[in-house]
C-alpha cells in the first residue's frame, strides 16, 4: 500500500461546493481535515465536503472501495486504539443482544415495484443477490475485481454487473426502465452527487423508488467523537450530509421523499435512511 506521500501524487481536483457551487478554496479547512485531505463548510450553505479528493482513476487503481473499511480500521487501531478496541466490543455485544432488523430488505419490499432492481456500488453482488424473485439484479461496480465477483455470483439470477462508475452506468441504462434503485452507503463517496441523483432519475421509471443510506453528519455521535467519528473516511467520503442538504439535493432533481421520517434520521444514529419516489405521470 501507498504512503500518503504517495498517494498524493495522483491529480486531486479542486471541487467547487457539490451543492450550490460555491468556490470555497481561499477558506480555512475544518478541523476535522486529516493529513493533506482538506474539508471545507460552505461559505454560501454550510454543506461539509472534501474539497480535493482523487480523481476517478486513482479511485480505481489505490482507493477501490474495498480498501476503505480496511483503511479506517488501521488508522483507528493506530491512532486510537482504546477507542478501537472498545468500539469492537461493543459491536460485540450489541450484535449479541439486539437482532436488528432488516432496514434494506423491509424497504425493498415496501416501496419497490416488481422489476429491474440497480444496486450502485454492489460490491460482490451479496444483496443482489438475496433480492426476491419478483426482481431483475442489475449492479454497477467501479472495482473490476469486485465487478467480476459480482458477475459470477448472479450468474444463475441472470444479474447483469456493470463495471463502470456510478454514472456511466446509470446512465448507459435505458430510460424509465428500473424500479428501484439502491445507493447504500454510496452518495457519500460520489464527487457529482447532483448528477447521479438526476441519472438516477432519469433511469426509473414513474413510481419508481430509490433507497439512500449515507452518514448523518448532524449526528450526536460526530459531535461527541469529533475526528474519532465512524462517518470521516479520508479520502473515501467526499460529501457529509445532513437530513436537510440530503432532503434539499434529492428533492432539487424531481424526487419526491416518500419516506423520511424522525426515526429514518434520528439524531442517536450514525446514518440516515430515506426513500425518494419518482412521481407517476398522473400525480
Ligand atoms: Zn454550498
Amino acid at each position: 500500500m501507498k504512503t500518503s506521500q504517495e498517494a498524493s501524487s495522483f491529480n486531486s481536483l479542486l471541487r467547487k461546493c457539490p451543492r450550490c457551487g460555491a468556490d470555497n478554496s481561499s477558506i480555512t479547512p475544518l478541523v476535522y481535515s486529516w493529513h493533506e485531505w482538506t474539508l471545507k463548510s460552505c461559505i454560501i450553505c454550510k454543506f461539509v465536503y472534501l474539497e480535493n479528493p482523487p480523481g476517478y482513476e486513482a479511485l480505481v487503481a489505490e482507493y477501490a472501495w474495498e480498501r476503505n473499511h480496511g483503511d479506517r480500521s488501521v488508522r483507528m487501531r493506530k491512532e486510537y486504539p482504546f477507542t478501537y478496541n472498545f468500539s469492537r466490543l461493543w459491536k460485540k455485544i450489541r450484535r449479541f443482544l439486539i437482532r436488528k432488523p432488516n432496514k434494506l430488505a423491509n424497504r425493498v419490499s415496501k416501496f419497490f415495484l416488481p422489476g429491474v432492481v440497480v444496486d450502485i456500488g454492489c460490491g460482490t453482488g451479496d444483496y443482489l443477490a438475496k433480492l426476491p424473485n419478483t426482481y431483475q439484479p442489475l449492479g454497477i461496480e467501479i472495482s473490476e475485481e469486485l465487478a467480476r465477483l459480482a458477475t459470477e455470483r448472479l450468474s444463475d439470477r441472470k444479474g447483469k454487473v456493470l463495471a463502470m462508475s456510478a454514472i456511466e452506468g446509470l446512465s448507459s441504462v435505458p430510460e424509465g426502465t428500473v424500479s428501484g434503485i439502491i445507493m447504500r452507503s454510496f452518495l457519500e463517496h460520489e464527487q457529482q452527487p447532483v448528477d447521479l441523483l438526476s441519472f438516477a432519475w432519469k433511469a426509473l421509471r414513474p413510481g419508481g423508488s430509490a433507497i439512500i443510506k449515507v452518514p448523518n453528519y448532524d449526528s450526536i455521535n460526530r459531535k461527541v467523537m469529533g475526528n474519532r467519528w465512524c462517518g470521516f473516511r479520508f479520502p473515501g467520503h467526499v460529501n457529509y450530509f445532513t437530513p436537510e442538504s440530503l432532503q434539499e439535493m434529492v428533492e432539487s432533481v424531481g424526487f419526491s421523499i416518500k419516506s423520511f421520517g424522525v426515526f429514518d434520521r434520528f439524531y442517536l444514529s450514525d446514518n440516515m435512511w430515506m426513500v425518494a419516489n419518482k412521481p407517476r405521470l398522473d400525480s
